[in-house]
């Protein structure tokens, strides 16, 4: 019988191999096309079979073309397990394939909640993300920038963040003048310390159409992280935690803690978690999302996007939220942009709430 050839993620774990004993250039070559394979629009024993060129997919030159090609033509034994830092990640082929039969879920995708610009470490400007996000017919999209704890990635300060608002409110007004239907909403992907405190001022902060809260730092500690989550959960500046475990693929394995317990506490503050779908991140991934199900909590899909062409990095958040069967009202890019305002607005009117009774 002819040997299955690999799937993409297959290829993904030999080129992670092949990676170790390399020189440094060549080792990070094939850690970059190892990451890269989940985001490669069809699957490489396709693309020879139709004779079509490797050299089109990311992260692929000559010599790892030629890798691909002899390992697709010549299955090498795979290994039996993945080791769990490769664990659970989609591959964007499968993600299509996957959607392609399901046209009705996709349909209900109105917007995007996580993209970054060039006001912090992304290329595209606001203008650019919201042609991208007109392509997509898309209702709404979130401007997530860091914010200004996170250095590294050029996170902004509040004045910043005020004159990006008049950039995006200018966007807004162009796109409405030429009878577009969309809407670019004024957000931020806030740094949150291991306490889930943010770096921001809560009044810029309540001035913002939606804030999401992730953490950048410790993210390699090995002990239970419940704790931190359900403080980050609990900070009244935020509505949705965004790349929860912090994993990225063959880099790091991303924080423990007790999930049912974490997603349980954001369902009761009616609070949302993330799929982020970059490709090597996929953060949520399949298997906490299932837990994510049972206790019934809200997901929010974000690509996480650097690059207008970026923005198709949602398929993959789109496929795992299906594969996982997370019911679609809870999906809150599912939801008309007043029905999501509304819930903002709520999880607001309740902290406030809190606020007024404790003091
Ligand atoms: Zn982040």
């Amino acid at each position: 019988m002819a040997k299955q050839p690999p799937t993409n993620a297959d290829l993904a774990d030999l080129l992670a191999q092949e990676a170790e004993g390399q020189s440094r250039i060549l080792g990070r070559a094939y850690r970059r096309a190892a990451r890269s394979a989940f985001l490669w629009p069809e699957t490489v024993a396709d693309i020879l079979a139709r004779r079509g060129s490797l050299l089109e997919l990311h992260g692929v030159g000559p010599f790892i073309a030629r890798k691909l090609t002899d390992w697709v033509n010549k299955p090498p034994p795979l290994r039996a397990q993945l080791p769990p830092i490769q664990r659970d990640f989609l591959t964007m082929a499968d993600a299509r394939a996957l959607l392609a039969k399901k046209t009705d879920w996709t349909k209900r995708l109105r917007g995007d909640l996580q993209m970054h610009t060039v006001w912090s470490d992304g290329s595209g400007t606001v203008a650019e993300m919201a042609e991208a996000a007109l392509e997509r017919a898309y209702e709404y999209i979130a401007i997530t920038d860091h914010s200004k704890g996170l250095k590294i990635a050029g996170g902004i300060n509040e004045a910043q963040v005020r004159q990006q608002g008049r950039e995006i409110e200018r966007a807004n007004k162009a796109i409405a003048k030429k009878g577009g239907g969309l809407t670019v909403l004024r957000s931020l992907e806030m740094n949150l310390n291991p306490r889930g405190e943010g770096d921001m001022a809560a009044a810029d902060l309540s001035a913002l159409d939606i804030v999401l809260g992730s953490f950048h730092s410790a993210l390699r500690v090995k002990d239970d992280q419940t704790k931190r989550y359900v403080a980050a959960l609990r900070n009244p500046s935020i509505q949705i935690l965004g790349h929860p475990r912090g994993r990225i693929y063959n880099y790091r394995l991303g924080l423990k803690a007790d999930w049912p317990r974490v997603f349980a506490e954001a369902a009761k503050l009616d609070k949302a978690v993330e799929v982020d779908c970059y490709p090597d991140r996929q953060d949520l991934n399949l298997s906490l999302l299932k837990i994510a199900r049972r206790e019934g909590v809200r997901i929010s899909l974000g690509t996480d996007a650097h690059h207008p062409w970026q923005l198709e990095f949602i398929t993959l958040g789109l496929a795992a939220a299906l594969k996982a069967k997370i019911p679609a009202e809870r999906i809150i890019n599912f939801l008309p942009l007043g029905e999501l305002k509304m819930w903002v607005a709520s999880l607001r009117q309740r902290s406030n709430k809190r606020k007024t009774s404790e003091s």
